[in-house]
Formats: structure tokens, sequence, C-alpha cells
């Protein structure tokens, strides 16, 4: 490091709230790590912000120096985007509060809070924020780029809910993106990601859901997964969006409910969650237990706190991950012969194939409203690859690219939430030919020497 380069430092370190960590400092290890541990990268500098106005100098600081930038929200992005080597790390994660309205129904959350923030608080009130289902998720780049959980359905995406942000752009300027405010941004922030500047707080229209709610799981045997995937196909689409059924194939889990001969076995879990009258959620669930033999179930009233954290435990920070993922069209009977093929080969304990359900509301929302396409999908195909040991990189993630490969032709576009590091074309995948363009558009003039590159990138064409 330079002596001007070392004065920099030392002269935005004078400026800043929060901490400027660089590589001897104590922390330092710490703040670089982030919920995927295939990625072990060192910035030179980590500028952990704790306000606003730290954002603004990092970013200046940065444009200034010429430095690499990744922003880490929750830091839970399994392409590893919250982290560079060399470069600077923009750190939220100190940025975490959340303040609701109880009266207008909203919440003004900060860009680093995590789902489980933002649950606690408005759960005070019986509110939640539509978003994502495990609560060490960030906010911030889940809802940058689209945001869909288990209310979804009923509520819209998380992008559907949000009313305004707040953005540090790269030049440094502090603006507001909402309906009436640099509504071009507006639109861009609402599924094309972290390209077009740093989000400080997002406020955003809660939904009145109560603090229990009627969820569960039911768990069917792998040797039914023929049968009972070609019935849930069908269901699915038949039941009111208050309803939200989904489908995760594993080995199972340890859990209470389940016969201790059953653990480690593979299963079709089908959770669900009902956003009403307990005796009807009951009667609409109640075709998934007479279509095959079930292993178990576990059902109730959950506090929703309680149901959102309850697959933490089985995605927790730091083992090694290479998710792939595309929306799947439907589930004919060639892909259902395709996913039963390859969950016949998971290869660790701790992969899944992940089906979500995803019509209802977000499928309603016009689909020039926001910068999240391919808003008609029955399903999405989750490929999520997991484990502990470098020794097994290589054929955990041969296991997925196969599997994505081999279901590839059933696919239609792609959540770009759910990317690994792929490349331009397939970041273009997850977006229609008209939003790609109207996005370049907006990287154009927001950030038209892409300082926020370190992402899945929206190339300006200056
Ligand atoms: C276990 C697990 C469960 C998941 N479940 C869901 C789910 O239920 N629903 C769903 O929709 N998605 C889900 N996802 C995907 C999730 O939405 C993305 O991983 C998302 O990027 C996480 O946001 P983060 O802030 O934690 O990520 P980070 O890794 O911190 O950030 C990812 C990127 O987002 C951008 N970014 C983050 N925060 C900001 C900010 N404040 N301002 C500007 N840019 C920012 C940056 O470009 C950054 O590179 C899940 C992911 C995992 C690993």
């Amino acid at each position: 490091m330079t002596n001007i380069q070392k004065q920099e430092i030392e002269n935005l370190r004078g400026n800043f709230r929060g901490k400027i960590l660089l590589p001897e400092d104590h922390g330092y290890d710490t703040a670089r790590q982030i919920w995927n541990g295939m990625f072990d990268r060192k910035p030179s500098i980590i500028a952990r912000c704790v306000g606003t106005s730290d954002v603004i100098h990092a970013v200046n600081f940065a444009r200034n120096q010429n430095l690499l930038v990744a922003v880490k929200g929750g830091g839970h992005n399994s392409a590893g985007t919250a982290v560079c080597d060399g470069g600077i790390m923009i750190d939220l994660s100190l940025m975490r509060r959340v303040t609701v309205d109880k009266q207008a129904r909203t919440a003004r959350v900060d860009g680093g809070a995590l789902l489980g923030d933002v649950d606690y608080e408005t759960q005070l009130h019986g509110l939640a924020v539509s978003a994502g289902i495990v609560s060490h998720t960030g906010v911030g780049g889940l809802t940058l780029g689209g945001g869909f959980g288990w209310i979804s359905r009923k509520y819209g995406l998380s992008v559907d809910n949000l009313i305004s942000a707040e953005v540090v752009t790269a030049d440094g300027s502090l603006v507001t993106a909402s309906a009436v405010e640099n509504p071009d941004l507006f639109w861009g922030i609402r599924g094309g990601g972290g390209n077009f500047g740093i989000v400080t707080s997002l406020e955003f229209r809660c939904a009145d859901i109560g603090t229990e709610i009627y969820s569960g799981l039911i768990v069917k045997r792998f040797e039914d997964a023929r049968e009972y995937i070609r019935f849930h196909r069908e269901y699915v689409r038949t039941l009111p969006d208050e309803m939200t059924v989904w489908m995760v194939i594993r080995h199972a889990p340890p859990l209470p409910f389940l016969p201790s001969e059953v653990h480690g076995k593979m299963m079709v879990a089908v959770p669900f969650v009902w956003l009403g009258d307990q005796a009807r959620g009951e009667e609409l669930i109640n075709p998934i237990r007479e279509i095959t033999e079930s292993l178990g179930e576990g059902i109730g009233m959950n506090p929703w706190v309680g149901w959102q954290s309850g697959f933490d435990g089985l995605v927790g920070h730091g083992a090694r991950n290479y998710w792939k993922s595309h929306h799947l069209k439907g589930l004919s009977d060639e892909c259902i012969e395709e996913i039963i093929r390859f969950a016949n080969q998971l290869p660790s304990d701790e992969c899944e194939v992940f089906i979500p359900h995803m019509e209802g509301a977000p499928s309603r929302i016009a689909k020039d409203e926001t910068a999240f396409s391919h808003r008609n999908t029955p399903f999405v195909l989750n490929i999520h690859t997991r484990w502990q040991d470098a020794s097994d990189d290589e054929k955990c993630i041969a296991w997925s690219k196969d599997f994505h490969s081999a279901t590839n032709g059933f696919a239609q576009g792609v959540y770009v939430n759910f990317l690994s590091e792929e490349g331009e074309t397939r970041v273009k995948d997850a977006y229609t030919r008209e939003v790609w363009d109207r996005l370049v558009e907006v990287k154009n003039k927001y950030d038209p020497n892409n300082l926020f590159r370190v992402n899945q990138n929206i190339k300006p064409s200056g």
C-alpha cells in the first residue's frame, strides 16, 4: 500500500462512524465470511457501515480509488457476490434496524437487516412482510432480486410490497426510489438486484396475518415419489392463494414426529402454510394424506416467527454450496422421471431438491410493473447442492450441473437470486428481452461506469 493510499484510508476512517477493517485488523476474518463456505475471498478493505453517511463515504472512497466493490447485505447469496478478492467490501450487516408503523401497516427496514429481524418486529403487531423462508437471509439481496416465500401467493413478492427505498448511487448521491420519485430506479431495483446502487433502507407494506398460522409438514415415502409428484402437480394448482404447498426431496432429518428408523432415509417432505381458518385448512390438506402412505406429520397452529426459522438449521452458515435453479413450465412425466433419477443419486446427506409452487398474486401483476420477469411460472426447481468437505467438490458440483442440464428442456427462465456464478447469458435468462433492455437503460443512467459489478451483472451499454 502506498503512503497516499494509507493517507486516503485514514481520511476515510476520520469520516466513518462504523469500522474500517484491513487484513491485519481484529475482526477482519469474521467480517469477510459469508453464508457459502465455498468462498474464502479477501477484500483489501472492509467498510462496516452503521448508517447511510458511512455508505456514502465508502462509495465515494471506492469510486475515487477505483476499487472493485462488493456489497454485503445478509451475505447469503450462494454465488458469493457479497465478498471480493482485493477491492472493498461495503458491509451493511450492522445496519439491521426495523421500524413498524402499526396504523399504516408499513415497515421501514435497514439495508442489512435479516428476515428474522423483520419478523420479530412486525409480529409485535401481528403483521408480516412477504419475503423468504429462512430467517438468516438478508432482506436487501432478497428484495432486490424479487423475494418469495410462504405468503407470496396471497400477498405478492417482496418487490410487489415495496413502497420506497433509499439508495446511494454510484456518484455518492442519496436518492429516494418510489412510484413518484425516480420511478425508473424504483422499477429497476424491483428485480434488477444490486446493480444500481446501495439500498440503505426499504419501506414495505405489511400483511395482517396474525401471530399463529396453521402450517406443518407431511412426510411421504420416497418409494411413492412418482405417484405423489404426479398428484402434487395438479393438486397445488387447484388451491386458493391462501394455501401454499411445496415439496422437498432429501434425506430425512431427525424430526421429532418421524420414527427413528426413518431418520436419514430418503423422503418427500410436503410443507404447507395456510392463511385462514384451521378447519378449512385441514380439509384442504387432506388429499395429501390420502394419496399415498405418510411416514409422519407435524402439523398445527405455529407461531409465525417459529415457523419462519424452523428450517434455518438445515441450511446454516459455513457449509459448501453450489446451487442451480430454473423455473419449470410444469411437472411433466418426463421431468418427474429426471427428478427421481437425480434424487436417487444425491451426492451428500445435506443436498435437497426443492420445488416451490409459485402461481398466485405475483402472476396477476402486470409484467412491466417491476423488473422481476417470469411471473407466470408454476414451479421452481432448486437444486440445493450442499456438503462439508472440499474433497467432495467435484462430485457434488458435477451432480448439480448434470441434474440441471437434464431438466433444462422442461425449464423456462430463472430467478436471479438463485443463480450461481454462471455468466452473462444466464443472467439474461432471469429477464425477458424487454426487461433486460430497460434494465440496461437504468444502469446507464445510475451506474454508467459499472461500479456495482460484483453481482449478477447488468453491464452498461456505453
Ligand atoms: C438458505 C437460503 C434460503 C433462501 N430462501 C429464499 C427464499 O425463501 N426466497 C427468496 O426469494 N430467496 C431465497 N434465497 C435467495 C436469496 O434471496 C438470495 O441469496 C439473496 O441474494 C440474499 O440476500 P442477502 O442480502 O443475504 O445476500 P448478499 O449475499 O449479502 O447479497 C447478494 C447481492 O445482493 C446485493 N445486495 C444485498 N444487499 C444490498 C443492499 N442493501 N443494497 C444493494 N445491493 C445489495 C449485492 O449485489 C450482493 O452482491 C435463499 C438463499 C439461501 C442461501
